[in-house]
C-alpha cells in the first residue's frame, strides 16, 4: 500500500494536489470512491482525504471505510456531522436515499471542513451535485462531480432536464428517452423512482443533472472501448450544453483490503472454488443491497439446482445488511441446501467479489447489473446473464448486451412489476450460456481493453492524470 508512484506533477514541478473525495452512501457509491482515492494516492502521487458520515447506512459501509484507513494510514479522514431533520415524508422511502438526503441537507457544514483542509479539488459523489457546487465555489475550490455509474447512465441523466423541458413540463410521467447520439432508454428501463415526479430520488436526479455544467469537471467510472458513443456524447455536449471537461477513469482497479472484509467473512468459497474445474461454475449475486422475494429465490434455487452446473451464490434476505436475521434454511430450505451440497454453495456473508471473479473456475456471472459488478465483470473477462431488478440496472445490462459479452431477457421481473421468472427460464439461460463460446471470446477481448484502459499511457489513465495536473495547477 505504501509503494507510491509520485505522480506526472512532481516531475513537472507542480506542487502535490491534496484531493478531498465526498462519497454519498451504499456500497455502489463507496466501492468506487475508495478505489479512486487509492489510485489517486498510490498511482498519481496526490494527498487524499475522504469525508465521511458516521454512523453509516449498512455496516459492509462501515467495516470497508475502517479497512480503507488501516490499510492507508496517510489517506485522511474528515468526518461531517450530519444535521438532524425531519424524516416524516420519507417514511418508507429507501434508506441509501435518505441518506443522501441528509447529505444534502447537511451540505453547509461542509464548508468548515474544506475550509480547513487545504484542498486543491473536492470530488462530490453525483447523487450530492447541485447542492455542493455552490458551497465549493463559495471558497473558490474546484469542484469536480464523480459518476459512479455508467457513461451511459451519466447521458441520461444529463440529458433528462433537456427532455423534461421538451416533453413532460408540468411533472408529467417520464416516457420513453432517447439519449442524443448514445441509446434509447425505453420506459421500461428508467429507474422505477424517475417514473414518480415526488419522490425524493427524482426531485435529486433532476436538480443534481441541471448542475452539472457549473461543475468544474465530470469524472466517471467508465472507458471510452465499452461505452464509445456515450463517453463522446458526454465530453462532446451532444447530451447537454455547457458540460465542463468529463474524463473517463474506469474501471478503477481494486485495492484489497485483507484486514477489514476478511473479518466477517468466512473465506471458505475460495478453497471450494480451487477445488472445481475451469469455468465450471456459475457466480450469483445481486449486489449489495436488494433482496429478492422469497417466491422468485425459490425459483432461482431451482433454476440453479437445474442447470446441472456448480454455483457459488450470495443471498441477501433484506435491504439493509444490519437489518438481516433470516437463515438460509429459512430462505431456501434445507433441503435444497442439502441436495446440492458439494455442487452449490450458498452463502449471506459477504464475499470478496473481485476475487471470485478472478478465479479461473468462474464461468458466467449472474448479476442485478450494478455498475461495479459489471465493470469487475469486464476487468475480468466473465460473461454476465444479467438480470436487472432496480434502478439504473437495466441501462447498464443494455451495456453489457450491446458490448456482447451477455445476456439479458429483458421480459425478466423488474422490483415493482408482477411475475416471477420460473427455474425452467433460469436453466434454460444459463445453460446456454455456459455453452456459448462467442460470448466467452468477447468477454475475454473486453478484459484486455479494460486493461489497456488503466494501464500506464491508456485512456483511463491518461485521462486521470490530466485531471490531477489541472488539480496541481488550480484550474
Ligand atoms: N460486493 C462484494 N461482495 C458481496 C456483495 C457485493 O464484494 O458479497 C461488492 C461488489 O464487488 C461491488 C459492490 O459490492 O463492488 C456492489 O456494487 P454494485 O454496483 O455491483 O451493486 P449495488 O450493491 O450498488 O447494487
Ligand atoms: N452483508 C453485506 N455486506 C457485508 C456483510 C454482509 O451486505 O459487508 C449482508 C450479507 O449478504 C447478509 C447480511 O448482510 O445478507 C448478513 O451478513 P453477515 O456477514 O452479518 O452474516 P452472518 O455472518 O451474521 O450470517
Amino acid at each position: 500500500a505504501e509503494t507510491r508512484n509520485s505522480g506526472d506533477h512532481a516531475t513537472r514541478g507542480w506542487p502535490r494536489p491534496h484531493v478531498v473525495l465526498l462519497p454519498s452512501a451504499g456500497m455502489g457509491h463507496l466501492v468506487p470512491f475508495t478505489r479512486l482515492a487509492t489510485t489517486l494516492y498510490s498511482c498519481h502521487g496526490c494527498d487524499v482525504s475522504v469525508v465521511t458520515a458516521l454512523p453509516t447506512v449498512s455496516s459492509a459501509e462501515a467495516r470497508h471505510l475502517a479497512a480503507l484507513f488501516a490499510v492507508f494510514p496517510a489517506i485522511r479522514r474528515l468526518e461531517l456531522h450530519l444535521a438532524s431533520f425531519d424524516v416524516p415524508d420519507f417514511a418508507g422511502a429507501d434508506p441509501f436515499y435518505v441518506r443522501y438526503e441528509a447529505l444534502r441537507r447537511s451540505a453547509s457544514l461542509l464548508a468548515p471542513l474544506l475550509a480547513g483542509a487545504s484542498a486543491s479539488a473536492l470530488v462530490a459523489d453525483i447523487a450530492l451535485a447541485s447542492v455542493v457546487i455552490p458551497v465549493a465555489k463559495e471558497l473558490r475550490l474546484p469542484c469536480y462531480i464523480f459518476f459512479t455509474a455508467s457513461a451511459t447512465m451519466f447521458a441520461f441523466l444529463a440529458y433528462l432536464p433537456t427532455y423534461l423541458d421538451a416533453n413532460a413540463g408540468g411533472g408529467q410521467a417520464i416516457g420513453d428517452v432517447d439519449v442524443p447520439s448514445v441509446c434509447r432508454v425505453p420506459m421500461s428501463s428508467v429507474p422505477q423512482a424517475l417514473h414518480d415526479p415526488d419522490d425524493i430520488f427524482t426531485r435529486q436526479f433532476i436538480a443534481n443533472g441541471r448542475s452539472l455544467a457549473s461543475a468544474d469537471g465530470l469524472l466517471v467510472n467508465a472507458f471510452d472501448a465499452l461505452e464509445p458513443e456515450a463517453v463522446a456524447a458526454l465530453r462532446q455536449g451532444t447530451v447537454a450544453a455547457g458540460l465542463p471537461p468529463v474524463f473517463a477513469v474506469g474501471p478503477l482497479s481494486p485495492a484489497s483490503f485483507p484486514a477489514g472484509e476478511a473479518a466477517r467473512d468466512s473465506g471458505d468459497y475460495l478453497p471450494w472454488l480451487d477445488a472445481q474445474p475451469a469455468r465450471s461454475v456459475v457466480y450469483v449475486s445481486f449486489g449489495s443491497r436488494k433482496a429478492l422475494p422469497r417466491d422468485q429465490l425459490s425459483e432461482l434455487a431451482a433454476g440453479l439446482d437445474a442447470s446441472g452446473h456448480r454455483f457459488l451464490w450470495v443471498v441477501k434476505g433484506t435491504v439493509v445488511d444490519r437489518d438481516d436475521a433470516s437463515e438460509l434454511s429459512d430462505l431456501l430450505g434445507e433441503g435444497f441446501l442439502q441436495r446440492v451440497h458439494g455442487r452449490g454453495l450458498v452463502t449471506m456473508a459477504w464475499v470478496r467479489q473481485e476475487e471470485v471473479l478472478k478465479h479461473p473456475a468462474v464461468g458466467l456471472f449472474i448479476s442485478h447489473c450494478g455498475w461495479n459488478s459489471v465493470t469487475e465483470a469486464a476487468s475480468s473477462g466473465v460473461p454476465v446473464l444479467s438480470w436487472p431488478r432496480f434502478a439504473d440496472q437495466r441501462v447498464n445490462a443494455g451495456v453489457v448486451a450491446r458490448a456482447g459479452f451477455g445476456a439479458w431477457v429483458e421480459r425478466w421481473s423488474w422490483e415493482g412489476e408482477d411475475g416471477v421468472v420460473s427455474a425452467e427460464d433460469i436453466a434454460e439461460k444459463v445453460k446456454m450460456l455456459m455453452a456459448d463460446e462467442a460470448v466467452r471470446k468477447t468477454a475475454a477481448s473486453v478484459r484486455e481493453a479494460a486493461a489497456r484502459a488503466v494501464a500506464t499511457g491508456g485512456t483511463s489513465y491518461r485521462s486521470l492524470a490530466e485531471f490531477v495536473q489541472r488539480c496541481s495547477s488550480g484550474s
